[in-house]
């Protein structure tokens, strides 16, 4: 079971945005920008395009609406949207509120207090 699942069925705690039957958004614990939010099929696939075609579109319509709401709440020119999977092998897109190219690159991290995480995610989520 990966560790996404254990999220997905509450056996590990998480800043949950959104969630409907097929998918589940919570904030990145260790997160490139403030308001960086994973959106994951609660089906455990490993890789993104291993998804069937329907589920694939599916979770890029389900990340948009998320990213819409991100992109109202974060200060940001963007929001960005990454797909790596090198660390969880259970599929996540990653959507970072971007201001400059190294936001997207992983490296540079920003650390949030656990107040700050629950206010993005209360945040974004009210303004699905
Ligand atoms: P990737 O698999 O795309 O290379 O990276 C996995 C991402 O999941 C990383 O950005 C990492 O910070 C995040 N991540 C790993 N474990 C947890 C966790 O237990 N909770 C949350 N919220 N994020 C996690």
């Amino acid at each position: 079971m990966s560790i996404f699942t254990k999220i997905i069925k509450g056996e590990i705690p998480s800043y949950k945005v959104a969630e409907n039957d097929q998918f589940y958004a919570f904030l990145d614990i260790n997160p490139n920008a403030k308001g960086h939010t994973l959106v994951v099929p609660k089906r455990e696939v490993n890789k993104l395009f291993d998804l069937d075609e329907k589920t694939y579109t599916e979770l890029m319509s389900f990340s948009r609406k998320i990213a819409i709401a991100i992109e109202k709440v974060i200060p940001c020119d963007r929001v960005g949207m990454s797909v790596i999977g090198l660390e969880v092998p259970h599929v996540h897109v990653h959507l970072i509120p971007l201001k400059a190219m190294e936001d997207i690159q992983f490296i540079k991290k920003v650390k949030l207090q656990p107040e700050e995480f629950e206010a993005v995610a209360k945040a974004i989520s009210k303004n699905l």
